[in-house]
């Protein structure tokens, strides 16, 4: 039993897309999801195998705006691996549920348009990558169009990011002039042929010279990306397995995923490199749970409510850590210490539930929850108790003032409020000076749902006055004076009763910092 289990894990392969707005994610996941055919998705992509994906009609404001709200799973088979892709809103106003999603992945994959670089939002979602060490697989899209300079894009990891990138390949070319890719991992160069379907490969033998008879050595496009690989070979970065597992280390691939041409050689070798479901800290007894380890246990980290309109219901999504999870299993919620059965409230979250199967450690159920579950909550069924660490807390820089329309509806507004923000949709903070509720987000998005909800699900029609952006700062509560506030910031309180101010802009933040040089200045993640 332990054997099939262990083997089990040992197949799956959950990740993440990282990217910046069109710089191709979903043009990649179609791509890879194609390779793979479908066995379950939630939510995002629908599972036509003509590459026609729709949207997710889960969610109202989903429809008005043609976008994805909130993260969702899909998962398929592919060469004996079962792999689980994490999406994050593709929208550039994504949000903390975004930032959860990256913490119930073993890996990332970080999508770079080749003609932009790194952009903002990549820089966001890798710093939270870095954070957790995990291992980073880069992909260089749209070669297909004139880039940058290549060499130009492997240093911008490590001046931009700080990330050591190691080529995998390199492109012949781009745009009009992309000839294909020299894949010294492969010993082979992949010709570019856009109209036709299979890709072809001429191999190299090991000083990475052609084998067979061909026209690119005389092709300068072709010398160039050969000198340039040679030059990385003597002076660029040396493989490290080490480095990429920690995430110090960036293997780098090219291509396009809309020519779909680099993106099944990528998905081959992220697979000979991808990590397995690793260990999760017990913080009761300061132990690792073993994702082979026979008893069931997972946390949440994302509830998404209103599925279904009629029914109010929400979907906590729950990263399993250990054992195995059957429809009908009593759970332990750490939180409270509670039995829950879940066979009433428990289903896959998923279209096609004859495809599911048992869930093992790296994969993600969705639970039906009627209010019992919060974001961060551990969930075991074993004796031994389990409790996983607190999911971290993002720094906000977008706050929004709001307060009921209507003041004889306070009731619904407060219990609205006070549930959004249990579930993680908005940040709370409120003011010391007269009690107002401030609310914070790392993206607009997240107050757009909030106001949506707050009408449809509490009825409760809400005022927003936007405060724009600000530096939210928290500081220790014994070194708090209320006459530090002035009118460069406002002071304010988190739920947990943690004071904090938010500046009104980095230069705000200095006086500050210069008036009161002895009291500490925090930020979250
Ligand atoms: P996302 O916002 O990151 O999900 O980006 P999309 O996958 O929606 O792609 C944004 C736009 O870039 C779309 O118009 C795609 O067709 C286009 N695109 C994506 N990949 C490529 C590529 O490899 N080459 C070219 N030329 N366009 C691409």
């Amino acid at each position: 039993m332990a054997n099939t289990l262990d083997q089990s894990v040992s197949k799956r392969r959950t990740f993440a897309i990282i990217s910046h707005p069109d710089a191709g994610k979903t043009t990649i996941t179609e791509q890879l999801l194609l390779y793979g055919g479908i066995v379950r998705e939630a939510g995002t992509v629908k599972g036509k195998k003509s590459g026609n994906f729709a949207k997710s009609d889960w969610m109202e404001i989903e429809q008005k705006r043609g976008i994805s709200v909130t993260s969702s799973v899909m998962q398929f088979d592919y060469q004996g691996k079962r792999i689980n892709i994490l999406d994050t809103p593709g929208h550039e106003d994504f949000s903390e549920d975004t930032y959860r999603t990256l913490m119930a992945v073993d890996s990332a994959v970080m999508v770079i348009d080749a003609a932009k670089g790194i952009e903002a939002q990549t820089k966001k979602l890798f710093k939270i990558c870095k954070m957790r060490g995990i291992p980073i697989f880069t992909f260089m899209n749209k070669m297909d169009r004139d880039s940058r300079d290549p060499m130009e894009l492997i240093s911008q990891l490590e001046d931009v990011l700080g990330i050591e990138g190691y080529p995998m390949n390199w492109p012949i070319g781009s745009g009009r002039v992309l000839r294909g890719l020299y894949d010294r991992y492969n010993k082979r160069v992949a010709l570019y042929r856009p109209d036709e379907n299979s890709e072809k490969y001429l191999p190299l033998d090991d000083d990475g010279n052609l084998t067979v008879a061909s026209d690119l050595p005389d092709d300068e496009v072709y010398q160039d990306a050969k000198s340039n690989m040679d030059l990385i070979q003597e002076a660029g970065n040396q493989f490290d397995l080490d480095k990429i597992k920690s995430g110090d280390q960036t293997p780098v691939f090219f291509g396009s995923a809309l020519a779909n041409f680099g993106v099944e050689t990528f998905l081959n070798a992220y697979l000979d490199f991808a990590p397995e479901p690793g260990e999760h800290e017990n913080t009761l007894d300061d132990t690792e749970v073993e994702p082979d380890n026979q008893e069931f246990s997972g946390f949440i980290f994302k509830i998404q409510a209103n599925m279904n309109p009629r029914h109010r219901d929400r979907i906590a999504f729950v990263r399993v850590c250990s054992g195995e999870f059957d429809r009908g299993m009593d759970v332990v919620l750490q939180r409270t210490d509670k039995k829950l059965r879940l066979s009433n409230v428990t289903e896959f979250v998923a279209n096609t539930r004859e495809n599911v199967e048992k869930a093992v450690a790296g994969d993600i159920i969705g639970l039906y929850d009627t209010g019992n579950f919060q974001i961060g909550d551990t969930i075991f069924n074993g004796k031994q108790a389990v409790k996983f660490p607190p999911l971290p807390q993002f720094t906000p820089e977008l706050f929004m003032r709001v307060s009921a329309k209507n003041v004889m509806k306070q009731k619904s507004f407060h219990k609205g409020i006070h549930q959004l923000v249990q579930e993680g949709a908005v940040q709370l903070y409120t003011t010391y000076s007269t009690g107002d509720y401030i609310l914070g987000a790392v993206g607009q998005l997240q107050f757009e749902v909030f106001q949506f909800r707050m009408q449809n699900e509490y009825n409760s029609e809400v005022v927003m006055e936007p405060l724009g952006h600000k530096t939210a700062r928290w500081i220790r509560p014994d070194q708090l004076d209320e006459k530090m506030s002035s009118s460069r910031n406002i002071l304010v309180r988190d739920i947990h009763d943690q004071p904090l101010f938010l500046f009104e802009n980095a230069f705000a933040e200095r006086w500050f910092h210069d008036k009161y040089p002895d009291v500490e200045l925090m930020t979250k993640l």
